[in-house]
């Protein structure tokens, strides 16, 4: 399945395109943990995107797109990929469109994962990810043995450069002027589905699988 998870800042792409991949072994691309890799490598195109990574701004459209275009020409994403914070604007959604018709691989569908502001800011402000494995954890709302398993096993509680209060308010900014436009864009074309993301990441689970239609499937 080709995949698109729309949503805001701290609405749970990650975190459920995690859990889509751990229980149906789905590929997640994430264009953010991409520019992460790049700027903590060091790489020419990490250098140039780290200031508006930093300023919580889109990294322009070019070193975005030439990243994907790498990325979803390995192997692993033949068979389908979860896009999780590509594309947030319509020039990276038309280019997205025409990548795909050219490999006669179109889109199945775009979800969107669908929370409230003063939730987004309580998740955002509070979200870690543990050094150790990589998984999304919340000191907020995540369960207190998943923290400790973490802490225990000798892992760090990392907090993102980007995950302050002054940088958060442009990101939620940008989402509302750049990507929310392409809601529309997705439901005029028929693809989209809307998932409540409000609820506790099994609840928002369930709602997704269903949507997805993968209930009994693994
Ligand atoms: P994320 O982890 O998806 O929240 O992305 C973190 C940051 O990376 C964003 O605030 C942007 O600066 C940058 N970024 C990620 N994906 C994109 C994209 N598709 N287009 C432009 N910038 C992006």
């Amino acid at each position: 399945m080709r995949i698109v998870f729309l949503g805001a800042p701290g609405s749970g792409k990650g975190t459920q395109a995690q859990r889509l991949m751990a229980d149906h072994g789905m590929v997640q691309v994430s264009t953010g943990d991409l520019l992460r890799t790049a700027v903590a490598t060091g790489t020419d195109l990490g250098l140039r995107a780290k200031a508006a990574m930093d300023a919580g701004d889109l990294v322009s459209d070019e070193i975005v797109l030439q990243m994907i275009i790498h990325r979803l020409q390995q192997d692993d994403t033949s068979g389908g990929f979860i896009l999780d914070g590509f594309p947030r604007n319509l020039v990276q959604a038309q280019a997205l469109e025409s990548m795909l018709a050219d490999i006669s691989q179109p889109l199945d569908t775009v979800i969107l994962l669908d929370v409230d502001l003063d939730i987004l800011m309580k998740r955002l402000t509070g979200r870690r990810t543990c050094s150790l494995t990589g998984k999304l954890l919340n000191v907020y709302f995540s369960p207190q043995s998943e923290i400790d398993a973490c802490v225990d096993a000798g892992g760090k509680l990392i907090h993102r450069a980007d995950d302050n209060e002054e940088t958060i308010g442009n990101r939620l900014k940008v989402y509302r002027e750049m990507t929310e436009p392409l809601i529309e864009h997705y439901r005029s074309a028929g693809l989209l589905k809307t998932v409540q993301g409000a609820g506790d990441v099994d609840t928002v689970y369930q709602g997704l699988v269903t949507a997805l239609d993968l209930s009994g499937n693994g």
